[in-house]
């Protein structure tokens, strides 16, 4: 059976051959309606799945607009070549871009997007030489004036309609395939936790560029398309008020939906038509209208009937028989891990003061101490979430000290954190899934496409995360999204996660607190499978029973000072850990 999101493309294709029987001014609002779609797609991509809210899109819209038309009617360029021209001038404006953008967030974002486009609607209005500035650019090669040829055939309003419609079914369908991708993941990764993220290896800054210069691509294919059927382009097509216009579709359609998408663009470009029987009042008409849509449908229209969408290709794991994918952990010399004089100060605290300790491979090593003696921040400092003050951490030979969440990850440090970061509209599989995002091979090409080589990757993977959800006891869970699972689920959930990712080093910081009993039986299972391979194993923990049965060693911290290092029973007769824990809660389960 078709999927939901097919069925809304399908629409969209019955839609279009319906409006080509119609009039001349019918048929140019379906292809309007069309080139709605792929801007209302683009800003989905940055707005809806990476989180970056985006005020200016008309920047990218118009450059890919002035392209096309300057292209075709100066240069003779056939269309297709304009429209790919529309699109790399475009995305290069949106690299740019993303650098001053990715630095800033929220209020500052929209405030630095919409300033983009309002220099894009000045430049347009007063380069002249370029643009024709107020007076416009006109004689674009278009279809409703029979000017415009694709390889050498005449294209009018009906074929410029199947053509433009072309293009957007075959934008929503790689899309489609990019959302369910490691990339696609990595989107929605770095908008929901930025922690979590790099705690998988996934740079945030990398991943907003390229957010922004896809996001521009599509965008300036929308202009680019949009050039020949107007056939004239004047500055304020490019106004604030088009960016606003793209942005009210993507969420009144819905964010991070892509029927949504067509829902969005099919309302915001008919509803003013509609809206003209209100003669002078239409503009009010239409505000109040969205206004009302954004009280009552906070997920949008696609929220009402369409299903969630979804993020890994699970069709994969059927259609191909997997071959493993193993990726070799070096042996090397020496320790494991090193730390060497960790000092970490915060403003007047000194959090981690000179603490030195080492883990060979395939051991378990418990960090303990009471609230407050640094334990957290000292696997912050190892993940690279902190640099730290002073001193070095040794992993494999190298100082990664200062090094970034993700750089560390990728080095095969994988941690887990107190409060669980996960991302709670994934299902339980998808998060687990996001484990394996270091280790993915194929590129871009082959995510968008679903080339063999793609798929058979995402079977391997989703596979192994089966796995780990058995282990986990969480297998019936797997389809469920994690925001909507208890408290136990999601912390079993991130373990999971990084159990999946191959490491050679992994920091669970407090992955037993909030269990319950048969919770705390499928964690030490993961650890106990986590054991079997040749790892190291760094365990923040209070329960003692629990600690009994899988560590190796102890190191006992006491504010921000190493106090204790060796064996468990070595611990408990040690006067100055007992002497830390006095007075706490803690001293009793110390001596349990
Ligand atoms: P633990 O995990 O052992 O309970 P933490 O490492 O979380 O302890 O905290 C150690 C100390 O460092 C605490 O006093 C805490 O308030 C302080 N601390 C931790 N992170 C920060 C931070 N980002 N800024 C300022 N102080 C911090
Ligand atoms: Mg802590």
């Amino acid at each position: 059976m078709l999927s939901r999101p097919w069925l809304a493309l399908l629409a969209a294709l019955a839609f279009g051959v319906a409006m080509s029987f119609g009039s001349g001014s019918a048929l140019q609002v379906a292809t309007f309606f069309l080139i709605n779609v792929l801007l209302a797609h683009s800003v989905n991509l940055l707005t809806g799945y990476a989180g970056q809210i985006s005020l200016g899109h008309a920047g990218f819209f118009g450059v890919g607009a002035y392209a096309c038309a300057l292209l075709t009617r100066d240069y003779g360029l056939p269309l297709p070549l304009a429209l790919a021209a529309a699109m790399a001038l475009a995305s290069v404006v949106g690299y740019l871009l993303s650098f001053p953008a990715g630095r800033v967030k929220e209020f500052y974002l929209a405030m630095m997007t919409l300033g983009f486009g309002m220099i894009f609607y000045e430049v347009a209005k007063e380069w002249t030489a370029l643009t024709g500035g107020m007076m416009g650019l006109s004689g674009v090669p278009s279809p409703s004036l029979r000017t415009l040829a694709v390889f050498g055939m005449a294209v009018g309003p009906v074929a410029y309609l199947w053509i433009v419609l072309a293009i957007v079914v075959v934008v929503t369908v790689l899309l489609h395939n990019l959302i369910r991708s490691h990339f696609g993941r990595a989107y929605c990764a770095v908008h929901v936790s930025e922690l979590a993220a790099g705690s998988v290896g996934i740079s945030e800054a990398a991943t907003k560029r390229s957010a922004y210069t896809l996001s521009a691509a599509l965008a300036g294919l929308a202009g680019g398309c949009y050039a020949p059927l107007v056939a004239y382009l004047g500055p304020d097509s490019f106004a604030l008020s088009r960016s606003v216009e793209a942005l009210a579709m993507t969420i009144i359609g819905g964010l991070g939906s892509l029927p949504g998408q067509v829902l969005g663009a099919a309302l915001l470009t008919y509803l003013p038509e509609r809206l003209q029987i209100f003669a002078e009042y239409q503009f009010m008409a239409y505000g109040a209208i969205l206004a009302v849509f954004f009280l009552v449908l906070p997920k949008g229209l696609a929220g009402m009937f369409a299903a969630p969408p979804r993020f890994a290709k699970t069709h994969a794991v059927v259609s191909l028989e997997p071959t493993p994918i193993r990726v070799p952990h070096s042996s090397g010399e020496g320790p494991l891990l090193r730390v060497e004089n960790i000092t970490m100060n915060f403003a007047g605290l000194r959090a981690l003061d000179e603490v030195s300790l080492q883990l060979e491979r395939g051991r378990v090593l418990a960090l303990v101490g009471p609230n407050g003696s640094g334990k957290s921040t000292l696997i912050n400092v190892i993940s690279g979430v902190y640099r730290p003050s002073a001193g070095r951490v040794v992993f494999k030979g190298e100082d990664i000290a200062g090094r970034k969440a993700h750089e560390v990850s990728r080095r095969g440090i994988i941690r887990t954190f107190q409060d669980p970061r996960n991302i709670l509209h994934f299902t339980v599989r998808e998060n687990v899934l996001l484990g394996a995002h270091r280790l993915y091979r194929h590129g871009f090409l082959g995510a968008v496409c679903n080339s063999r080589a793609a798929l058979r990757e995402e079977a391997v993977f989703l596979r192994r995360v089966d796995e780990m959800l058995d282990l986990g006891g969480l297998a019936e869970l797997g389809d469920r999204v994690l925001g909507e699972l208890p408290y136990g689920t999601q912390r079993l959930a991130e373990v999971a996660r990084a159990a999946v990712s191959d490491p050679e080093l992994i920091l669970l910081d407090e992955p037993a607190a909030g269990l319950s009993d048969a919770e705390l039986e499928k964690l030490a299972a993961m650890i106990r499978r986590l054991r079997e391979r040749d790892l190291g194993i760094v365990l923040v923990e209070h329960h003692m029973d629990f600690l009994n049965d899988v560590v190796d060693g102890v190191v006992v911290l006491d504010s921000g000072k190493l106090i204790y290092r060796g064996d468990m029973d070595g611990m408990r007769r040690d006067p100055e850990v007992t002497a830390a824990y006095l007075g706490v809660a803690d001293e009793e389960s110390v001596r349990a």
